[in-house]
C-alpha cells in the first residue's frame, strides 16, 4: 500500500504528522512510504532522517496526492488536494466535520474515505489514538506558559530578606483533558489554583491536583452518553457567569477551557467581569477560534481590555512541535496499525470494528457517519 505524507501548508503551523520513528515502523509493517520533500522542517526532521527511515522522498506534490492509497497528515486538505485523490484512497487528517460541510461533500463525490482524527471515540481502547486527548494535553502545559510569561509577577510564593511575594491566584474553566493539565502545571509553578466545570465528576480529578473546585449550583448538567458536557440553557450560562464573576475579578490568570463537542462554545466570561480584574492580569481563552469563551478574544491574536491582557493565539500544541509531532505521529500510528492487515500489507476499513466506522466520515462515495449526515443532508 502506497501511504503518502505530504508537507503541512497551513500558515503557522509546525506541526508534522509522522517522524522518522513512525516512519521507520511503517516500513516495517509493509507500507511503501513516500514523504514530500521538506515535510519534516517545522519539527526539526530532515529529509535524510525519513530516507534512513525507509521512506522515499517525492518533490512533485500533484504526484504525491494523485498516486496515493492513504494520506496521512494533520490538517484538513483544500478541495483542489481532494480533487487530485483517487478514487478508493482513504485520507486521515483532523476535519472539522461540524463545520467543513463543503469539504465533506467533496470527498463523498471524489468517492475517498476520509476519516477524521476529531471524530475517534473517545473510549478506553482508543485512548492509544485519541489526537484531541494528546493535543489538548500539550494545549494545557502551554496555555499557562502564555499566561506566566504575560503576568507581570511570578507564580510561586517567594519568602525573602526583601519581602514575601503571595503566590499567583489562577481559575480554570473547563477541567476536561487541557484544562487538567494547565491545573497541573499551573499547580507545579506554585500557583493557587481554583477551577470549574459543569460536570460534578470531575471535581474529585480537580481536588487530587491540590487546586479547589468552586461550587456552583447549576441544577441538572451532567454530561452526554459520549462523555462530553451537556450544552447548559441560557439561564444556566447567566447564573454560571454571575456565581464566578467575583473570583475571575479577584485572579491574576484566568485560563477558559470550556467547550462542547460539536457546537459552538459557550461565552462566560463577558466584559464588565473583565473590566473588574486588576491591570496586567490575563486571561487565555483556549476556544478563541471557535467562538471564545471571552467576550473581546480575538482569534490568532494577544490583545488588551481595559489592562487586562486577553491571550486566543490558537494551535496551542503546534507551540511545542516536536512533542506535538511525536505524540499525534503516534495517534496515527497506532489508528494505521490497528487496521493494518499483515497478509496484504494495507489498511482495511472494516465497518464492524468498534472505533473505525465512528470516525469515518465518507466511503464509498456516500457519507456513512450518521451525526455527520443528518447535518449536512
Ligand atoms: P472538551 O474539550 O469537549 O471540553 C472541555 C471541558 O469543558 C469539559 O470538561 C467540559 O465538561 C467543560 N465544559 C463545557 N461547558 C462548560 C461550562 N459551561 N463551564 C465549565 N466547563 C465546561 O472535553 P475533553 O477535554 O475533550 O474531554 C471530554 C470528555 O471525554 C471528558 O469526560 C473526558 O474525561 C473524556 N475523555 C475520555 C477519554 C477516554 O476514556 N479515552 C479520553 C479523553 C477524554
Amino acid at each position: 500500500m502506497r501511504i503518502a505524507i505530504p508537507r503541512e501548508t497551513q500558515s503557522g503551523e509546525n506541526r508534522v504528522p509522522i517522524t522518522p520513528d513512525v516512519a521507520k515502523k511503517l516500513v516495517r509493517m509493509g507500507a511503501n512510504l513516500q514523504v514530500e520533500s521538506g515535510m519534516g522542517t517545522g519539527s526539526g526532521f530532515t529529509d535524510e532522517q525519513f530516507t534512513e527511515a525507509g521512506a522515499t522522498i517525492v518533490s512533485d506534490r500533484n504526484e504525491l496526492f494523485s498516486s496515493a492509497d492513504m494520506l496521512l497528515r494533520l490538517n484538513k486538505p483544500t478541495a483542489e488536494e481532494i480533487a487530485l485523490m483517487q478514487r478508493g484512497a482513504i485520507h486521515i487528517s483532523y476535519l472539522d466535520p461540524f463545520n467543513e460541510h463543503a469539504l465533506v461533500n467533496a470527498f463523498k463525490d471524489a468517492g475517498v474515505t476520509s476519516i477524521s482524527m476529531e471524530m475517534i471515540p473517545r473510549t478506553t481502547r482508543s485512548q492509544k489514538m485519541d489526537a484531541l486527548s494528546s493535543q489538548a494535553n500539550l494545549a494545557g502545559y502551554v496555555m499557562v506558559m502564555k499566561a506566566a510569561s504575560e503576568l507581570p509577577r511570578i507564580f510561586p510564593m517567594m519568602m525573602t530578606p526583601a519581602g514575601t511575594l503571595k503566590p499567583a491566584n489562577v481559575f480554570v474553566i473547563g477541567a476536561g483533558v487541557a484544562g487538567l493539565q494547565a491545573i497541573a502545571t499551573a499547580k507545579r509553578l506554585g500557583a493557587k489554583v481554583t477551577a470549574f466545570d459543569t460536570r460534578p465528576v470531575v471535581a474529585e480529578q480537580v481536588q487530587s491536583l491540590g487546586a479547589k473546585f468552586l461550587e456552583i449550583d447549576l441544577g441538572e448538567t451532567g454530561e452526554t452518553a459520549g462523555g462530553y458536557a451537556k450544552e447548559l440553557t441560557p439561564e444556566q450560562v447567566e447564573k454560571q457567569q454571575q456565581a464566578q464573576a467575583d473570583i475571575i475579578a479577584k485572579s491574576d490568570v484566568v485560563i477558559t477551557t470550556a467547550q462542547l463537542f460539536g457546537r459552538k462554545p459557550p461565552v462566560l466570561i463577558t466584559k464588565d467581569v473583565v473590566e473588574r480584574m486588576a491591570p496586567g492580569s490575563v486571561i487565555v481563552d483556549m476556544a478563541a477560534e471557535s467562538g471564545g469563551n471571552v467576550e473581546g478574544s480575538v482569534p490568532g491574536e494577544t490583545v488588551e481590555w481595559s489592562g487586562v491582557t486577553i491571550v486566543g493565539t490558537g494551535n496551542w500544541a503546534g507551540e511545542v512541535p516536536r512533542d506535538a509531532s511525536q505524540m499525534y505521529s503516534s495517534n496515527l500510528f497506532n489508528l494505521v496499525e490497528d487496521n493494518w492487515c499483515e497478509e496484504k500489507k494495507l489498511f482495511v476499513v472494516d465497518f464492524n470494528d468498534d472505533i473505525l466506522p465512528g470516525c469515518i466520515i465518507t466511503h464509498g462515495g456516500e457519507i456513512t457517519n450518521d451525526t455527520i449526515k443528518n447535518i449536512i443532508e
